[in-house]
């Protein structure tokens, strides 16, 4: 699948823990473009896996995403992003900036997941987290227009996420 960016976009990439958002980011982005979740637990709480660190973590990755955006540059929002809250406040950041919100949606199949995760040793929760992100997943992906984001990339399985291409678009 083709990926048209418009320059002034924010990018939310959608997928369970493992689908591959990170090595996705780091393929497709500049580094400077990618807000990660990880990376900013690790800024606030020292630890990239302190998950009451959350909180502060997501409102750094805000605080700069809208620094950025203020400033017209393309941002990336590396996080899970399977719950509607998180992505509510993608789109309210994005509007307020008067950029487009975006999401590319990594939907891999839940054994693949599953399989990436147990030969992971970077995240020390267990295979039943990952399948709550895909079951979250699964719930969200028909709603994303409804919640205002105003292009949607559904890659459908690890295949069509390794083959998408990105593109910049004016
Ligand atoms: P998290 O939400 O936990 O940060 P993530 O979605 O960022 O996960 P990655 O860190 O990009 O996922 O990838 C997770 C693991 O899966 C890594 O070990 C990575 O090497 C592996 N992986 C990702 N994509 C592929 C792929 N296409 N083929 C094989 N391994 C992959
Ligand atoms: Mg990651």
């Amino acid at each position: 699948m083709n990926i048209p960016l418009p320059e002034l976009s924010l990018v939310a990439l959608i997928g369970a823990s493992s689908s591959g958002k990170s090595r996705f980011a780091a393929r497709h982005f500049r580094a400077p473009e990618v807000l990660s979740s990880d990376a900013f637990r690790a800024l606030v709480a020292n630890d990239e896996n302190v998950l009451d660190a959350n909180e502060d973590a997501f409102d750094s990755l805000y605080f700069v995403a809208g620094k950025r955006l203020a400033r017209g540059l393309l941002t990336v929002v590396d996080a899970t992003n399977v719950q509607p809250s998180a992505r509510k406040r993608i789109v309210e950041l994005a509007r307020a900036h008067d950029v487009l919100p975006v999401a590319v949606v990594l939907d891999v199949e839940e054994d693949v997941l599953v399989a990436r995760h147990e030969v992971r040793g970077d995240r020390p929760f267990g295979a039943g987290v990952v399948r709550g992100h895909a079951h979250d997943l699964r719930r969200s992906v028909r709603n994303l227009e409804k919640e205002g984001f105003r292009h949607v990339f559904h890659l459908r399985g690890a295949a069509a996420v390794e083959a998408a291409v990105v593109e910049r678009v004016p």
